[in-house]
């Protein structure tokens, strides 16, 4: 049996507890379930800082100049932003078809929900740079890991034979990283499985049906994302298998979907872009940079929220308001960190822009980890896919 079939018995097992423990079980689940896929998790985290510096400084040293480097990141950018927009346009087409906010009453006002301001764009630039790399190891702070694994990768190959050594113990500690995540990774049926029950039994269908419409716009957002534009973008433009590709991916999409963290799951989206043979110098660079800046899932999820919301209050939005949707959910899906419940706190900041009352955002508030799995898959989904053809077209390049 493959890994991602035990994943999937995993997450059904967890499904299947959840729903019999239901409410009166959840301080159980809690207590003795949930700590199995707390283990899990921790796991996993514990190799994402040295796995993604390590491997990024390799990678540098094996692109052997910045200019290359420069190209991938501008095509890794420009595939991500786009992605997002055309992400937020889906999420506001099925808002539109399913009028999830239409009809419901306005339970639980007076709630107060606090917005999020906008950082300035100056200080999100500033705040690129390290002043300190360990102090930024210590916080897994992946952007300025990036940075400081760039100027290593790119100072090792100025030095040449001197940094040689540096560079083989560096990528030694690669190897020894996706090693770690290989042993973990055999345990994953049951972390997904602790990982999965409690959020089911909290969330039975007494939360979710009287939400149920929102929740399925939110679902099929995100599918049709994936399916449509991220399948038509693979064979298009990369002519890749797309059943094989997505099948590759699955053990990172159901890791993401139970765990609901990018930054958390990158270590397996790493393990599996490398078992796509995506190259290992774009996949260390364009995966923890996606981790961090790429969220279609969560960009969908806004525009279906941000309607849902101004159908609850009966307002209707003016073509420009669509517009401060789409680039203010781009904006806020990049500094959506990859954890869980971040897409929730950045829907503020998009309602903030609109003028809509926060206080709707109270009742997705209550489902809002139903809403961050599938978001969160299609995240590193959608990562692995622009690593794939990032990947797909430097290798054309190099045979040009
Ligand atoms: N949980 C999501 C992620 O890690 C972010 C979000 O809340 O939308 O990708």
């Amino acid at each position: 049996m493959n890994l991602t079939t035990k994943i999937l018995i995993g997450l059904a097992l967890g499904i299947i507890a959840g729903l019999e423990l239901g409410a009166e079980g959840v301080a159980f689940a809690k207590t003795w379930i949930g700590p199995l896929g707390t283990i899990f998790m921790n796991m996993i985290k514990m190799v994402i800082v040295p796995l993604v510096f390590s491997s990024l400084v390799v990678g540098v040293c094996n692109l052997g100049d910045i200019k290359k480097v420069g190209r991938i990141g501008m095509k890794t950018v420009a595939y991500y932003l786009g992605t997002t927009a055309f992400a937020i346009i889906i999420g506001l087409g099925f808002g539109t078809l399913f009028q999830p906010g239409v009809g419901m009453t306005m339970p639980g006002a007076g709630v107060k929900v606090a917005a999020k301001a906008a950082p300035s764009i100056m200080k999100v630039i500033v705040g690129i740079f390290p002043t300190n790399p360990l102090d930024a190891m210590l916080k897994a702070n992946m952007l300025q890991i990036i940075v400081f694994a760039l100027f290593v990768g790119v100072g090792i190959v100025a030095v040449e034979e001197k940094g040689e050594y540096l560079k083989r113990t560096i990528d030694g500690l690669a190897e020894v990283c996706y090693k770690i995540v290989g042993m973990i990774m055999t345990v994953a049926p049951i972390g997904v499985f602790g990982l999965i029950t409690p959020v089911v039994a909290a969330n039975g269908p007494a939360v979710l049906l009287p939400l149920l419409k929102v929740v399925l716009a939110v679902y099929l957002a995100c599918i049709v994302h994936a399916v449509v534009v991220y399948g038509a973008m693979l064979k298009i433009i990369g002519g890749c298998d797309v059943i094989k590709f997505f099948k590759e991916v699955s053990p990172a999409s159901l890791m993401a979907f139970s765990s609901c963290s990018s930054a958390g799951t990158l270590p397996v989206t790493m393990a599996c872009a490398k078992k796509l043979g995506i190259s290992k110098d774009v996949y260390s660079f364009v995966l923890p940079l996606g981790a961090t800046i790429n969220m279609d899932g969560t960009a969908a999820y806004q525009g279906v929220c941000a309607l849902f919301i101004a159908q609850l209050y009966g307002i209707d939005l003016s073509a420009a308001q669509y517009g401060t949707i789409i680039v203010t959910g781009t904006l806020a899906s990049i500094g959506t960190a990859g954890v869980p419940g971040a897409g929730f706190i950045m829907l503020t900041m998009i309602l903030t822009a609109l003028g809509l009352p926060l206080e709707g955002s109270a009742l997705i508030a209550g489902i809002d980890r139903i809403l961050d799995m599938p978001r969160t898959s299609v995240n590193i989904t959608g990562d692995a896919t622009v690593a794939y053809l990032v990947g797909k077209s430097e290798a054309a390049r190099q045979e040009a």
